[in-house]
This record gives C-alpha cells, structure tokens and sequence, in this order.
C-alpha cells in the first residue's frame, strides 16, 4: 500500500474517509476501519472510542476543506493543518511484497495511524500533481470528494454516473427553456 501516483491507495483512503458517513454512529466507522485495515500495523484496536470517531470525523472534515479550497493559497493552509495533526515516523515495509514506504508511526492508534497517511498521502498527491487535482463533484445531489486524474484536470464529478446524470439533468432544462 503506498504513496505513488494520483491513484495510489493512500490517496483512496483519503477519498474514501472524506467520503464516509460519520454522522453515523460506531458500527459504520468501526467498519470503515475494518475495510482498510491493510493500512494498520497488526493488532492495532479497530474499536473507535467516542472521541476517537469525532476525532476522525474531523479529519475526515479536513480532507474535504482541502477538496473544497478554491486557491493555492487555502489548498497549503489547510494542508499544514492537517499536516500538523499527523505524526509522521517514515519506515521501510515490504508487507505486500515490495518495498515501499509507510509514514504511520508503527504500533500507534488507529486514528493516528490513519490521519497521518492520509495528511501524508494527499500533500504527496498535491506537490507532485497540483493543488486542483482534488474536487468536490459538481452533482447537485452529490458532495463526493474526487481526484482529478485526467491529464488536462477537467474533471466535475465523482463518477460517471454522477457525470451522465448531471448531463440529462442539464438536455431537460435546456428542452423546458
Ligand atoms: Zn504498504
Ligand atoms: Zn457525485
């Protein structure tokens, strides 16, 4: 699991946290943390208490302001914000087979563990490939965070199904008119 790249999984975590319902109580989160549990070191507690989950309810809020900035300016704001609550301790793994490098601190929380790879993830993605290529989708429905992974950064939705549904939304306000 490592930091290369727009499509790298520390970049899918992040969007997958921003994107996770944390109005929703225990269960849900202790779940979210069970399906990415590859990011934690072995034996690491995936039972969130209270202000454990508030706690990654608001990083979750921070990936989601860096999203949401509409200038470089914001966009490095509000990454050294996240950046100042990460821990980075950077190590060399081979757990999947090649070598790589984890910047969670080995045998720390869940929580940190999870807020410093994402915090980490996301500045990677940023300063190699741009502060517009996170966004939030343009679907009046929809407040999904995405990364912008096409070459000329014009990306406007999470998804495709985001995008089609937008485009017969806009063909029928244009026939009404
Ligand atoms: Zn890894
Ligand atoms: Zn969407």
């Amino acid at each position: 699991m490592d930091y290369e790249g727009y499509t790298s999984p520390s970049t899918e975590l992040a969007i997958d946290l921003a994107n996770a319902d944390m109005s929703q109580q225990g269960a849900a989160i202790d779940a979210f943390l069970a399906a990415h549990d590859e990011w934690l070191t072995p034996r690491t507690r995936l039972t969130l208490r209270p202000v454990e989950r508030a706690e990654l309810g608001t990083v979750a809020a921070m990936i989601r302001a860096v999203a949401a900035a509409e200038d470089e300016e914001t966009v490095i704001e509000r990454l050294n914000d996240l950046l100042a609550k990460s821990t980075p301790h950077p190590r060399v793994t081979n757990h999947d087979g090649g070598l790589h490098v984890h910047y969670s601190r080995d045998r720390s929380t869940a929580v940190e563990q999870i807020t410093t790879t994402v915090a980490v993830g996301i500045t990677l993605l940023v300063t190699a490939h741009g502060w517009t290529r996170l966004g939030i989708c343009s679907a009046t429905d929809c407040q999904d965070v995405y990364v912008d992974t096409s070459r000329n950064q014009t990306r406007r939705f999470c998804s495709g199904t985001c995008s089609s549904r937008s485009s017969v939304a806009a063909f029928r306000a244009r026939q009404k008119a």
